[in-house]
């Protein structure tokens, strides 16, 4: 991957156009939550992101670890569902792992990214083919060695392929078989962060 230097302006940028497209694809989480789920991924990430900006606006952090980590944090503490912590350790443990650097690389943030998901497993317990989010966050975080768009493309991909798997874990493995044919709500909204990602990069 080609040399960029991403500094905390990049990231807040990120947090950004991640908040505006779930507001954007809103209705589109609820309703894939509303099928497996309790229909109410798209707020939860709605009022997430919000606060997310509201803070990050409030007062910009100076580093790209304080960026993700003030996201994380903020993503805890509004969110109730399942997936507030979990996007919270995802973003609060990369931020972490990006350290008080002013500046990164790409690689740094793979590497960062890397250690988010691993926090996401850990905390849920879940793995790859459980049809969760880690079904779009694994593949493109793998696909970063190559480009943004390839991730982009990679959890994308990750999402749709959630579609014919078995929920095993989260409120759509009550379901048991009938969660099988619809596409998981927390695939498709972690697929939207890659999305933002490659956006912001161009
Ligand atoms: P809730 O399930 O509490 O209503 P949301 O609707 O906001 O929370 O989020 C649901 C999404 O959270 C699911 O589509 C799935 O991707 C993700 N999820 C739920 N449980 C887990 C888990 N244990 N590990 C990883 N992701 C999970
Ligand atoms: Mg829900």
């Amino acid at each position: 991957m080609s040399e960029t230097v991403l500094d905390a302006a990049f990231f807040i940028r990120w947090m950004t156009a991640t908040a505006a497209a779930v507001d954007e694809q809103a209705d589109r989480l609820t309703e894939l939550d509303s099928a497996i789920g309790d229909a109410d991924h798209g707020s939860n990430l709605q009022r997430g992101f919000a606060a997310v900006v509201t803070a990050l606006e409030a007062e910009p952090p100076a580093t790209p670890g304080a960026v993700l980590m003030t996201a994380g944090r903020r993503l805890i503490s509004t969110v109730g569902g399942a997936s507030g912590p979990l996007y919270g350790s995802l973003l609060r443990r990369t931020g972490k792992a990006l350290g008080e650097a002013p500046e990164i690389n790409t690689e740094e943030l793979r590497t960062g990214l890397g250690a988010g998901v691993d926090a996401v497993a850990q905390l849920g317990g879940a793995a790859a083919g459980d049809k969760t989010m880690l079904d779009a966050l694994i593949p493109g975080v793998a696909a970063l060695t190559t480009s943004f768009e390839a991730a982009a493309a990679a959890a994308e991909e990750g999402a749709v392929a959630t579609v014919p798997m078995q929920a095993r874990k989260g409120r759509a493995s009550y379901l048991g078989e009938r969660s099988i044919g619809h596409q998981d709500p927390g695939a498709t909204s972690s697929a939207l962060l890659f999305t933002t990602l490659a956006e912001v990069a161009k």
